[in-house]
């Protein structure tokens, strides 16, 4: 920053004063010693209102990502009735913080779709049935607090930057990992977003040429067969009576042929998916983020084997692929560290 150290230590004085910097701990170095500073937690809220589900739920965030209070609120797919919902339930998501309203600096919404690159019109949204909804001025207006909105995927892998394991990875790919498989990058430290805000859709990448319909239209997209909603469907078109990724490897344990071929199909089409991510954008990590399933048993290792044979030998084995178990307010908490990264370091453009 090319400040000298006195000016420096002025800026902190100020910022400790305003309570957005609070010292830690005393670090004794070469001289005098140092005192350590870090964003004071409660120096700043944010709230994060998730619009996948019914119903919708909405969570506070403090300055480090760590949520205070939630509510939830009926889903509506009318932008004005939703604005009014979200007002309606801030009194009481606020009360449990008496400086919270004053603090508050942003409002994020995580949706299922395409958003603009201000992060304030939903472009298109097949879940919710909109074309280009400036959702984003349709809250602010009607809340008074400064509103950002983000594809579901896109805003996990803010999260994971501002305040998880990705805060210190330039390049990387969140995928989601949920009844329907999202995905988002990082490239160069920033959000990639593509031309229409359509980067990462790996869902509808074909897997299986010619296989099972899709939601989409297509056939043999990566949902279609890895997807926890696809795994489930597999496992019951099988006969088994499997509802979820534990029962399958239970299963698959006792030598239920059945039970091994669905995990079989369903860890290669995603291993496939990632070979191809690692092998476009060559990042430093990917991360699934998954709300629920194992990644420790014959689905994971047939995913990691599938992943490592799909790249060029010089690749495999040098991209960490980390699972990383999340719990429901995954979307709401992405959806809030929009909000955080919007007042922190700005929109996040391409
Ligand atoms: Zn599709």
């Amino acid at each position: 920053m090319g400040l000298s150290k006195a000016a420096m230590s002025g800026i902190a004085r100020d910022l400790i004063a305003l309570g957005v910097l609070h010292e830690t701990e005393t670090v004794q170095g070469q001289g005098r010693p140092s005192i350590l500073l870090d964003l004071h937690p409660e120096g700043a809220f944010f709230v994060g209102i998730s619009l996948l589900e019914d119903p919708a739920p909405l969570v506070l965030s403090d300055f480090n990502g760590n949520i205070l209070a939630r509510q939830t609120m009926p889903l509506s797919r009318d932008p004005g009735v939703i604005a009014g919902l979200i007002a309606d339930a801030l009194p009481k998501l606020l009360s449990g913080r008496k400086d919270a309203k004053r603090k508050l600096y942003g409002l994020g919404v995580a949706l299922s779709g395409f958003v603009d690159e201000r992060q304030a019109n939903c472009v298109q949204s097949t879940l919710l049935g909109w074309q280009d909804v400036p959702l984003a001025q349709i809250i602010s207006q009607k809340c008074g607090i400064d509103t950002f909105i983000e594809n579901d995927a896109k805003a996990v892998a803010v999260s994971e930057k501002l305040f998880g394991s990705a805060r210190d990875v330039q390049n990387f790919s969140v995928v989601s990992f949920d009844d329907g498989i999202g995905c988002a990058h990082f490239i160069g430290g920033k959000l990639y977003r593509g031309n229409h805000g359509g980067a990462g859709e790996i869902a509808h990448c074909t897997i299986e040429p010619g296989g099972s319909p899709c939601r989409c239209g297509k056939r043999g997209c990566l949902d279609t067969v890895a997807s926890l909603k696809a795994i489930r469907e597999m496992a019951k078109a099988e006969g088994l009576s499997c509802h979820s990724i534990e029962d399958l490897e239970t299963e698959a344990a006792r030598g239920n042929a059945a039970a091994v071929r669905v995990l079989h199909r369903a860890g290669n089409a995603l291993g496939l998916a990632i070979a191809h991510l690692i092998q476009f954008n060559d990042p430093g990590m990917i991360l699934i983020a998954h709300v629920e399933g194992r990644f420790d048993g014959l689905f994971g290792t047939v995913m990691r084997q599938t992943a490592e044979a799909n790249v060029l030998p010089r690749y495999a084995g040098q991209t960490p692929i980390r699972t990383h178990r999340v719990d429901r307010d995954v979307w709401a908490r992405g959806a809030a560290s929009i909000a955080a990264h919007n007042f922190l370091i700005g929109p996040t453009p391409n």
